[in-house]
């Protein structure tokens, strides 16, 4: 089977349904090819759910949040700012709030409703849309692109491709790698590809007793060979292997380039809110009104009753020790491990829970005014499949929604 379209846009994340959408609006005749059955399957379960669309910030702050490639996204973020994206969103039905650290989700805490409100946005313009199709293949002519081959061999003709299908994170969404092949046999270079915003592995057992604990509000210092690198204050989850949450997630885009380094540490605060001086004064206060108790009986007030027993098993007080025969020693003791809890970090989980793609398609290679690619003319990029990933807070989106909006209007003209 032989199809021809104005444009063809390969992937329908959210990088490929404003590509599609914009260029449709604009007038081109568009076919958007998705692999999966539905559209933006990733998109449905980003930020737990409610979407974390954006950014309530400066354009200088979004760029600041990609640290090594952030200032390739300057045009793609002045022709679509954060601001005016939700405004696209608000005129699409769907008004947006501001939460803490400026994120913004929709009014209606509903990623479905950003996905669905891209639907009708597409729909409305007359994009054609074609699911199950895994396309395989990039049809060049010389340097110049002719259309795109799926696995079962139909080919989708047009001289223009936006090309969006995605990191290799997350996999079961659909963005399982495929684009890397494909432009590399088509001359690009693809830089290496690891797990951003992942899950860590923490080398303690005890890390594994405390799976499923939640802690709110704490601080977590990043360390390498005991140097302070970075830190983060909200929630940290622990996991089967080790920790993740979001302040985790933040902090392992710094891991991954330090694994190998040196040693690697968490330094867990578990309560910032109190300096030194105030703790002891509470940890003594718990001591009086606990006296008669043994150790191991005596943190409830002050720690959630799954952390206890590690807590107590990590300091060298004995468990069944009376609490009024605790040392001032003892105490200060105590009193440094709730300050900073060491949790030494040996690695990240895979591609498979990472919530972005590190590497992928050279910046260089690509024209930043345009999203066209500059070894293949007609073939443009936009979203994960470019080396571009950002901290949390909504920046991965943005980026997405921008470069797929820059490469949509220029494929049309
Ligand atoms: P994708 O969203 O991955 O879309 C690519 C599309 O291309 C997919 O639909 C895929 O099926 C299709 N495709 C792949 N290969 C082919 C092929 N061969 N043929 C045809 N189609 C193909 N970022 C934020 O900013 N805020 C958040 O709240 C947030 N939460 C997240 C939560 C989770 C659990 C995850 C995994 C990620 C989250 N992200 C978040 C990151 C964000 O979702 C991505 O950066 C963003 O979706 C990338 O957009 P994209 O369009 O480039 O790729």
């Amino acid at each position: 089977m032989e199809r021809q379209a104005q444009v063809i846009v390969v992937g329908g994340g959210p990088a490929g349904m404003m590509a599609a959408g914009i260029a449709a609006y604009k007038g081109a005749e568009v076919l958007l090819l998705e692999k999966n059955e539905q559209l933006g399957k990733k998109l449905l379960i980003t930020g737990k759910g409610r979407c974390n669309l954006t950014n309530d910030c400066q354009i200088e702050t979004i760029v600041e949040n990609f640290p090594e490639t952030g200032s390739f996204l300057y045009s793609a973020l002045y022709t679509l700012s954060n601001y005016q994206l939700r405004n696209f969103f608000a005129q699409l039905g769907v008004p947006t709030k501001v939460e803490r650290g400026n994120r913004v989700f929709p009014q209606s805490d509903s990623a479905g409703d950003i996905v669905e409100a891209l639907e009708v946005y597409l729909k409305d313009n007359g994009v054609e849309i074609k699911l199950e199709t895994a396309i395989d293949e990039i049809l060049l002519e010389a340097n110049e692109v002719r259309g795109v081959k799926d696995r079962e061999g139909n080919c989708y003709l047009a001289d223009r491709v936006v090309f969006t299908p995605g990191g290799a994170s997350y996999p079961s969404t659909g963005s399982s790698g495929d684009g890397y092949e494909m432009l590399k046999a088509a001359g690009h270079t693809i830089k290496s590809i690891k797990p951003s915003l992942v899950p860590l592995k923490a080398k303690e057992d005890w890390v594994t007793k405390l799976e499923g604990l939640a802690l709110k509000n704490i601080e977590a210092g990043l360390y390498l060979n005991e140097e302070e690198i970075k830190s983060e204050f909200g929630e940290l989850l622990f996991t089967d292997s080790g920790v993740s949450g979001p302040i985790v997630l933040t902090l392992s885009r710094d891991v991954v380039s330090r694994l190998g380094t040196g040693k690697i540490q968490l330094k867990i605060d578990l309560k910032p809110a109190l300096n030194e001086e105030k703790l002891d004064n509470r940890l003594q206060r718990d001591f009086k009104k606990y006296s008669r108790k043994q150790f191991k009986n005596s943190l409830g007030d002050l720690l959630p009753s799954k952390l206890i027993p590690v807590i107590v098993d990590l300091v060298s007080i004995p468990a069944d020790k009376k609490v009024n025969q605790i040392t001032v020693r003892e105490r200060k003791e105590l009193l440094q491990l709730l300050k900073g809890l060491k949790v030494t970090i040996i690695g990240t989980e895979g591609l498979r829970q990472a919530i972005v793609t590190k590497g992928g398609v050279e910046i260089d290679e690509i024209n930043p005014k345009t999203m066209e690619s500059k070894l293949i003319s007609g073939l443009y990029l936009a979203g994960e499949i470019i080396d571009i990933d950002g901290y949390t807070g909504g920046f991965n989106l943005q980026a997405a929604f921008s470069t797929g909006y820059l490469a949509g209007l220029n494929a049309i003209n």
